[in-house]
């Protein structure tokens, strides 16, 4: 089932967007269905067990953070993590900026920003990003990379709310696009959508999607 639902999702989505395939709580075995159909990009939410995950299957999985992420975890992933996509905070960065000095590599960070009505979830407004993206310690941080922005839409059947979550979330890119990145071509990525509402998100302008139960269920 897992190799079919993985096609059916893909025949969904414009090639030009990436797929995340979130493997949180699923079992090597299920990962390897997903990895011997050609799929090689995957993401979890805990960083002992995606070091885990990391070290017993294949070394070439591009390996994603999705999760909320402690200062303390970060030496976890450092050394090999593609991209880290929910730092909130510049004390985040920083660490995240010494454990990749220490591992002789820049890392690629996405911006969470809190986009959803649910006060659970994690994530910055465009004030507090700002603070961070004008802060002269932040101009310091030479091994990360601020590939874009991700966020979490609220958890809801009403699609239109959905979709004006989504709006917010390209507003608040094209915003920091604008003033922070404009010549800067690494930032690119607007992550949003997953196994509820990713076809609103692709229509939103997403450019990674971050799918777990579609696939295994
Ligand atoms: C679990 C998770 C997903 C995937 O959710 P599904 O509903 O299973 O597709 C995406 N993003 C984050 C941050 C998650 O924790």
């Amino acid at each position: 089932m897992i190799q079919q639902n993985l096609k059916f999702i893909k025949s969904e989505i414009p090639n030009n967007i990436k797929l995340v395939v979130v493997t949180k709580t699923h079992t090597n075995n299920e990962i390897m269905e997903v990895y011997k159909s050609g799929h090689k990009i995957m993401g979890e939410n805990k960083p002992q067990e995606l070091s885990g995950k990391h070290i017993v299957l294949p070394k070439d999985i591009e390996w994603h953070f999705i999760g909320h992420l402690q200062t303390n975890k970060v030496k976890f992933l450092a050394p090999f993590v593609s991209l880290i996509h929910a730092v909130d905070s510049l004390k985040l960065l920083k660490t995240i900026n010494k454990e990749a000095v220490k591992n002789n590599r820049t890392i690629n960070c996405l911006l969470q920003f809190h986009i959803a009505t649910e006060e659970t979830k994690f994530g910055l407004n465009k004030d507090e990003a700002t603070a961070i993206l004008e802060s002269p310690d932040f101009l310091e941080l030479k091994n990360i990379r601020i590939s874009g922005i991700m966020g979490m839409a609220t958890y809801t059947q009403n699609e239109s709310q959905i979709r004006e979550e989504f709006k917010n979330l390209k507003e608040i890119y094209s915003f920091l696009k604008q003033n922070f990145f404009p010549l800067d071509s690494n930032f690119k990525e607007i992550s949003m959508g997953m196994t509820n509402d990713y076809k609103i998100a692709v229509e939103e302008g997403a450019t990674i999607l971050r799918i777990g139960s579609a696939i295994f269920s």
